[in-house]
């Protein structure tokens, strides 16, 4: 006998599922009208594109931040900012008025550019403003230096610290120790030989230094180098055979886009560009953009314009950092944004150093896990940023490289395959653990109680260790 079977009362269809991050994204590629700040109320196009016009205009004290922004810029928050000069900063104010346009003029409590270029006492942690173990120089830079500002760190790679300026300074900066000028809470480290012959004595490290092959020039930020200098040094670091790969630091491109884009700049930059291909060595310049707001024309122009005259890339090192750009959201807006808009690739986000009074900025390792991978899988593979832990001793490792993790003391443990510059002779160096810690704020109670009982009060609230 024949079984005759009812057909099944279609189900309704699924809703759609919505994916966690939407593309295209919603937000518009343009320069922000700086003529609804009151200080930039009268300012032309021509003066506003000028990069002398910029620097003239950068904001370097509390009293010029309330003459630019005027009655934007509530009273409570100057207040506040005013306190953190005096108490926790490790950096003084240095803004350009094309970074203040990119603010959200309308909540600049929340805007994520103040909370790391203007911090606020009321940012900071009320009782973990800083860690127990942070310090100055909290990577070591200057022990590694193999002559002033030449740090050897790792085998085939060094950093060349040009000079000790930017054109804008970040509250977070890593090289807190050495850049910008002194803070009621920081003497800062100077220089001791005289620039050029500094510079001299980096050269010739590197040419009879066979094993270098790749040398960030940095600072400060290489866009306070003038440029004749900044073109002889990088010429003649085309001339020594080993160095095959070459990166400029700034974050001057997205903070004065403006000097990148003068005539003069443009020329050096051209040439450095067809002497490095004609070399074979990779000349490329690493910047340095936290919020996807920052993206902008001039910035997307000043990039699209060094890939054209042959820069082999244009590469973006942020910073993930608490309350600016540490959720999954704003690491992909950001990354869509330099990628469409001004070619720039999203290379890295480190985590924030481990500096004094850097906490409220920072995230524990388990959070940065977290957000690698919530970003994979959106943007083609080598164009999605790697967030890296830049352990002292050690240097960059991806965050998933964790060796040894202690979440309740937020202590976790890395290992590293090569010897820093200082361990040469040290047959322990790659045998050890190197630590890293999770702000204390991260941790549970228990985690919390030890510290307590590990550090003494002044050491969590408030410290700046030699
Ligand atoms: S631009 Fe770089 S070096 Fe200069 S203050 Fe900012 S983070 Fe520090």
């Amino acid at each position: 006998m024949q079984t005759v079977t009812t057909p099944e009362t279609p189900k309704a269809p699924a809703p759609a599922a919505v994916q966690p991050f939407k593309y295209p994204l919603e937000r518009q590629f343009v320069e922000p009208d700086w003529t609804r700040i009151p200080g930039y109320r009268d300012v032309s196009k021509s003066d506003w594109e000028s990069a002398l016009w910029q620097r003239r205009h950068t904001i370097k004290n509390l009293k010029e931040l309330r003459a630019a922004l005027g009655a934007l810029l509530p009273e409570a928050l100057a207040t506040s900012i005013e306190r953190d000069q005096r108490e926790k900063a490790t950096m003084s104010i240095l803004i350009t008025p094309h970074m203040v346009n990119t603010m959200n003029t309308d909540d600049l409590w929340g805007d994520p550019l103040r909370r790391y270029m203007l911090p606020a006492f009321d940012d900071r942690h009320p009782v973990y403003s800083n860690h127990p173990r942070a310090s100055r120089d909290s990577l070591h830079e200057a022990e590694m230096w193999k002559v002033e500002g030449l740090t050897h760190r790792y085998p085939t790679k060094v950093l060349a610290e040009l000079l000790s300026t930017c054109p804008q300074y970040c509250g977070h900066c890593t090289r807190m120790d050495l850049v910008g000028n002194d803070v009621p809470q920081v003497d800062k480290l100077k220089f001791t030989v005289a620039q050029p012959e500094r510079w001299t004595q980096m050269l010739d490290y590197l040419r009879k230094t066979p094993t270098v092959r790749d040398v960030v020039v940095s600072g400060g930020d290489v866009a306070n180098v003038p440029i004749a200098q900044l073109e002889s040094f990088v010429s003649q670091l085309l001339d020594i055979p080993n160095v095959r790969d070459i990166r400029l630091a700034s974050k001057g491109l997205m903070g004065i886009p403006q000097h990148y884009l003068q005539d003069n700049v443009m020329a050096a930059m051209e040439r450095l560009a067809r002497k490095a291909f004609e070399r074979n060595v990779d000349l490329a310049l690493h910047t340095h953009v936290n919020n996807a707001n920052q993206v902008t024309p001039l910035l997307g122009k000043a990039a699209r314009r060094l890939l054209e005259m042959g820069f082999r890339d244009v590469r973006n090192q942020g910073v993930l950092l608490r309350g600016v750009n540490a959720t999954s959201r704003d690491l992909l807006e950001l990354s869509f944004m330099l990628l469409d808009h001004a070619r720039i690739l999203p290379y890295y986000f480190y985590m924030c150093d481990m500096i004094p009074n850097s906490e409220h900025w920072r995230v524990a390792v388990w959070e940065a896990q977290k957000l690698q991978h919530d970003i994979m899988g959106y943007m083609p593979g080598f164009a999605t940023p790697r967030i890296v832990c830049d352990v002292p001793y050690v240097g960059k490792r991806w965050v998933h490289q964790v060796a040894e993790y202690d979440r309740e003391k937020g202590i976790s443990y890395w290992t590293k395959n090569y010897r820093t510059g200082i361990e040469l002779q040290d047959p322990e160096a790659l045998n050890k653990r190197y630590e890293f810690f999770d702000p204390l704020y991260t941790l549970p109670e228990s985690g919390q109680q030890w510290w307590r009982a590990n550090a003494n009060t002044e050491q969590l609230a408030h410290s700046i260790h030699a």
